[in-house]
């Protein structure tokens, strides 16, 4: 028995004190904020000690092992004190993964998690496996190994939850693709998060596969520079591979192993071209599980929209309404005007984490025939698109249901209004589900 001390009291701290207590250590957890009363009744039902609005030192310098949430950076003081007096610090699924002996398919990147994560859960639901699903997603995985057991799971991992892992080993790594994001937490250097993104891959053995894009210049370049033993299971749509995911005419071709399975895109569920990356990188997942391939095309003509990704809302005097208020940087937000292909009203802004808007210029010319700010300080998005669009097509909103009803002004018979934010949510809302969901009343209100 050891002393583990938890930091953060939420999904993913509470998660491990559970988990910690089940498997008969002393523990203690502590959230310098407020924890929310489902995690508090949590805690209480396990019986698990724990403080909130403060940290008291002497209660935690005492751990043999701290379990850090990813929310918590490595600066902030406490953490510094623990790593000065040598204490051991993990992250939830290096904890988690010590006692857990299933299968792991493991999905992180800049973006796409959610989406990849949520089909090969479908993929592998589909084709009868014991699985759970959990990381950033539903439940934390240390919860789910305190309570649950499944010879499976697919989980989805933030670049924060990569910080601390020392063994954590998937069966099955994927980095969908990685994009500048979260760079505040990482000195600002670029190297830093694409090094936490890849620490998913660190222990991966010749038995295990790594997915990856191979069209992502940045994961490639990392790629040079580390040597993995692993097999290695490119996704691109710019040329063949001898293993992995490729385009050919109106199809993705599958090669693994010794076997080709075609996949047809108009079977798709999933339109759009970062849609066919995320379908790639699951049929992948699939196929190295072993999945037949009747299931895999069943399952990826089948699978329904998430919730804030892309999200068909209404039609309203021939206005479709699109919330995609879970595209909270550059990248994701390219790619959701790249596959616009009516005129777009476009409602963005937010909590900036450092954008570069030219990247999105050329499809803002093409596409864009007005935009609504919905930001406190939405100074950067005026210069960098008010000359484009013109002074009299751009617009400042303070609420989700402003932003819609300036947004609807600006629309004509045939349009989009397109929420697809380039930034967090936390300026005017309590995350992006909060964003969406308010976007999405506004929009039923009309
Ligand atoms: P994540 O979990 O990594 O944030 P999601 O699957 O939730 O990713 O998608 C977030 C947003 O990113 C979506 O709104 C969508 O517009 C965009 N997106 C999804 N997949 C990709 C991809 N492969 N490449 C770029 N953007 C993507």
């Amino acid at each position: 028995m050891s002393r583990i001390v938890v930091l953060g009291g939420a999904e993913s701290g509470v998660g491990a004190a559970v988990l910690a207590k089940v498997k008969g250590h002393e523990v203690f957890l502590s959230d310098k904020g407020k924890i929310a009363d489902k995690y508090i009744a949590t805690l209480k039902e396990w019986d698990i000690p724990y403080e909130e609005g403060k940290h008291t030192e002497e209660l935690i310098l005492s751990a043999d092992e701290v379990v850090k949430s990813p929310g918590i950076p490595g600066t902030v003081p406490m953490v510094q004190k623990l790593r000065a007096q040598g204490t051991h610090i993990v992250s939830e699924i290096e904890f988690a993964s010590r006692y857990d002996s299933a299968k792991k398919i493991c999905v992180t990147g800049s973006n796409g998690k959610t989406t990849t994560t949520s089909l090969i859960y479908y993929l592998l639901q589909n084709a009868g496996l014991n699985v759970g699903l959990g990381g950033n997603i539903g439940k934390s995985y240390a919860y789910q190994v305190a309570t649950e057991h499944f010879d499976y799971y697919v989980l989805e991992i933030s670049s924060f939850q990569l910080d601390d892992v020392y063994d954590f080993k998937p069966d099955i790594a994927i980095i969908t693709n990685i994009t500048p994001d979260h760079l505040d937490r990482y000195d600002h250097k670029m190297e830093n998060y694409v090094a936490a993104k890849f620490n998913i891959t660190k222990n991966l053995t010749r038995d295990d596969c790594f997915i990856f894009d191979s069209d992502d210049d940045i994961t490639i370049g990392h790629l040079d520079n580390i040597i993995l033993r692993c097999k290695m299971l490119p996704f691109t749509q710019e040329k063949e591979v001898e293993q992995g995911a490729f385009l050919r005419d109106d199809k993705i071709v599958l090669r693994y192993e010794d076997e080709e399975t075609n996949l047809y895109l108009q079977e798709l569920a999933l339109g759009g071209k970062h849609n066919i990356y995320n379908s790639m990188a699951a049929a992948l997942a699939a196929k190295a599980t072993g999945i037949d391939n009747a299931v895999i095309r069943d399952s990826l003509a089948t699978f329904q929209p998430i919730e804030h990704r892309l999200e068909p809302v209404l039609s309203i005097k021939d206005v479709l309404y699109i919330n995609d208020s879970k595209a909270t940087n550059i990248d994701s937000a390219w790619y959701a005007l790249e596959c616009q292909k009516r005129p777009v009203v476009w409602i963005v802004g937010g909590t900036d984490k450092g954008n570069d808007y030219s990247i999105l210029n050329d499809l803002v010319r093409e596409k864009v025939k007005a935009i609504v700010c919905l930001g406190v300080d939405n100074r950067k998005i005026h210069a960098a698109f008010e000359d484009m669009v013109g002074s009299a097509n751009i617009t400042d909103a303070l609420s989700a249901e402003e932003a819609v009803r300036k947004a609807a002004k600006f629309a004509a018979e045939g349009d989009v209004v397109l929420l697809s934010p380039c930034c967090a949510s936390f300026d005017l809302f309590k995350n992006y589900e909060d964003r969406g969901a308010q976007f999405k009343a506004a929009v039923r209100n009309l």
